[in-house]
This record gives C-alpha cells, sequence and structure tokens, in this order.
C-alpha cells in the first residue's frame, strides 16, 4: 500500500479549516501565524510559499516577513522580540537554514516557547524527552498520524530510524518509543547498516541522499517512511532516500516522495499553529 501524505494532510486540513471557521464568532478572531525568511534559498522560498497556502486553506492568517541575507542577528532577534510580544500573533516559525552568520540556536531560543509553532525551542525538546505536555516538531508527527492513518500497529514492533538529527531521527525516534515500539537509531557510523535495517518492521529514512536505501536494505513486508528531499542526479527531479520503484514491491505500506511525508510536516505547522491560538485563548 502506498499511502499519500497528500491526501491525508488534505482531509485533515479540510477539518482544521471547519473548525478555524467558527474561531471569529467564538474568540474574534483567527490564528495568526508569522514566518521569517532570511535570504533567498530557494529551498526554503518554496518552502515558505507552501506554508502560506497551506495557512490560506486552512484561514489561518499568515505574515510571511522577508529579510535579506545580510540581516545582522541583533535585527532579528529584535523581530522576534516584537512578535513574541504582539498579542495577535499566535505562532512565529525561523525558516531554517540560516545564514552563517547568525546563531540558529540563539534564534530559536528566543522564541516565545508557547509560539513556537516548529517545536525546536529548548524547553519544547526537554519536554517532548520528559513526556510532558509540548508543541511536537512538525515532521515527526507527521509520520506518526501517517503511520495511524494507515492503521499500522507501533506498540511492539521493531522500528529503524536512519538519521539522528535534531528536528526528524531523534524526535521521530521518541515518539515511536512512546508508543512502545523496540526503536533503534542508526547512522553515518553504525556498522552493517544493511543487516540492521533489514530487521525492521518500521523503518523511517531521514538521510538526505537520494534512493540510498535499497531493496535489499529492506525485509519483506516491512512499513517504509521515507523523509528525504533531495534532486535526483540523473533527472533533477525531487527525490526521496529510497529507491522506491525497487523497495515498494517488497513493503507492506510504503511512502513516495513527493505526496509522502513533506505535506505532513505542513499539516502539523497548521495544527501546532491552532493549538498555540487556542493555548492563548484559554490563558
Ligand atoms: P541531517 O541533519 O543532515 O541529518 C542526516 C542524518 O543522516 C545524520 O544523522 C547522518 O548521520 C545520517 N546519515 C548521513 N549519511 C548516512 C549514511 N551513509 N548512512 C547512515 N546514516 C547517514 O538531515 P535532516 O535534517 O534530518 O534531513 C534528512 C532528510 O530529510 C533531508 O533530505 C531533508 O531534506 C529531509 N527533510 C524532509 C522534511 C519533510 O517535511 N519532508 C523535513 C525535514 C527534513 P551522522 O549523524 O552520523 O552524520
Amino acid at each position: 500500500m502506498v499511502i499519500s501524505g497528500k491526501d491525508l494532510a488534505q482531509s485533515l486540513k479540510a477539518k482544521m479549516a471547519e473548525q478555524v471557521a467558527t474561531f471569529p464568532a467564538k474568540y474574534g478572531r483567527v490564528p495568526h501565524l508569522v514566518v521569517i525568511l532570511v535570504g533567498e534559498d530557494p529551498g526554503s522560498v518554496s518552502y515558505v510559499t507552501g506554508k502560506a497556502r497551506a495557512a490560506e486553506e486552512v484561514g489561518i492568517r499568515n505574515t510571511t516577513i522577508r529579510r535579506s541575507a545580510e540581516i545582522g542577528e541583533g535585527e532579528l532577534l529584535e523581530i522576534i522580540a516584537q512578535l513574541n510580544a504582539d498579542p495577535d500573533v499566535d505562532g512565529i516559525l525561523v525558516q531554517l537554514p540560516l545564514p552563517r552568520h547568525i546563531d540558529e540556536d540563539r534564534v530559536i531560543a528566543a522564541i516565545d516557547k508557547g509560539k513556537d509553532v516548529d517545536g525546536f525551542h529548548p524547553l519544547n525538546v526537554a519536554a517532548l524527552w520528559q513526556k510532558q505536555p509540548c508543541t511536537l516538531p512538525c515532521t515527526p508527527k507527521g509520520i506518526i498520524r501517517l503511520l495511524e492513518g494507515a492503521g499500522v500497529e507501533i506498540a511492539g514492533r521493531k522500528a529503524v530510524v536512519i538519521g539522528r538529527s535534531n528536528i526528524v531521527g531523534l524526535p521521530v525516534a521518541k515518539l515511536l518509543l512512546d508508543r512502545n515500539a523496540t526503536v533503534t537509531v542508526t547512522h553515518s557510523r553504525t556498522r552493517d547498516l544493511p543487516q540492521v535495517t533489514r530487521e525492521a518492521e518500521i523503518l523511517v529514512v531521514a538521510i538526505g541522499r537520494p534512493r540510498f536505501v535499497t531493496a535489499d536494505m529492506v525485509g519483506e513486508g516491512a512499513v517504509v517512511i521515507d523523509v528525504g528531499v533531495n534532486r535526483d542526479p540523473d533527472t533533477g527531479k525531487l527525490c526521496g532516500d529510497v529507491d522506491f520503484a525497487a523497495v515498494e514491491p517488497k513493503a507492506s505500506v510504503i511512502t513516495k516522495v513527493p505526496g509522502g511525508v513533506g505535506p505532513m510536516t505542513i499539516c502539523c505547522l497548521m495544527e501546532n499553529t491552532i493549538e498555540a491560538f487556542l493555548r492563548r485563548q484559554e490563558r
């Protein structure tokens, strides 16, 4: 079964749109997401455009603040301070990566924890690892939604995650562990990776290398979630970390790139923005 993140995201966004439509009568306004885009990196510009389009579909107010790559760290921190203090702003997202002269960790930590809709603030990360209420990072949250949407049983199963980044590999491993999977996290120094990945009943791949996972790395009947977003060196088209054509016949469930995890990431950003808005109304 090929699971479509695009279709699932579409139906979840339609439900969110119905919910948001009730907010003006209840709260006098709709949620407001502010995205800060520094520079002109084509990947970042396209992600930000996608986020703005999704916000429009759901009925969330979206503001994109664009600044040149030459902006100083102090100026960026000043913008964040103003947004933190603005009662009409519910969610703040700084599109990464930032130019090298800016300290990303310092910028993320400057965002009000309650407005951190990416779930990257150190207090949100700490809360995740301590099983406290927190804003979940969008991609790992979207992966769990995809698995649940496809009716994949997680508890008790062997899950292998390839990649240990702070934004995908580590948090998705934690979310799988919280759902009682037995989780192995692998990385570039893992010895005999194919032997480890063949054991996986659920394989999550977040590396950033086109078609890295080949059929011999996947066990019969595995559930395969491909997080990678790469340019195919041969065709120039978008492709994942998994060799889809070769792996699909062996997998019981698999996602495609594009149309798999990507749309779910954006969908979960909308969900996080609504949650941030509702928390602020309840205060
Ligand atoms: P990252 O920070 O570059 O981390 C990559 C991870 O892959 C690292 O842990 C690295 O291991 C591991 N790795 C690299 N080469 C490997 C190898 N040969 N064997 C085993 N492990 C290897 O990347 P990321 O931010 O997690 O992103 C991963 C991919 O997902 C990228 O293609 C990115 O574009 C995509 N992505 C997609 C979405 C979405 O919404 N669809 C969201 C975020 C990211 P070491 O730690 O040992 O270096």
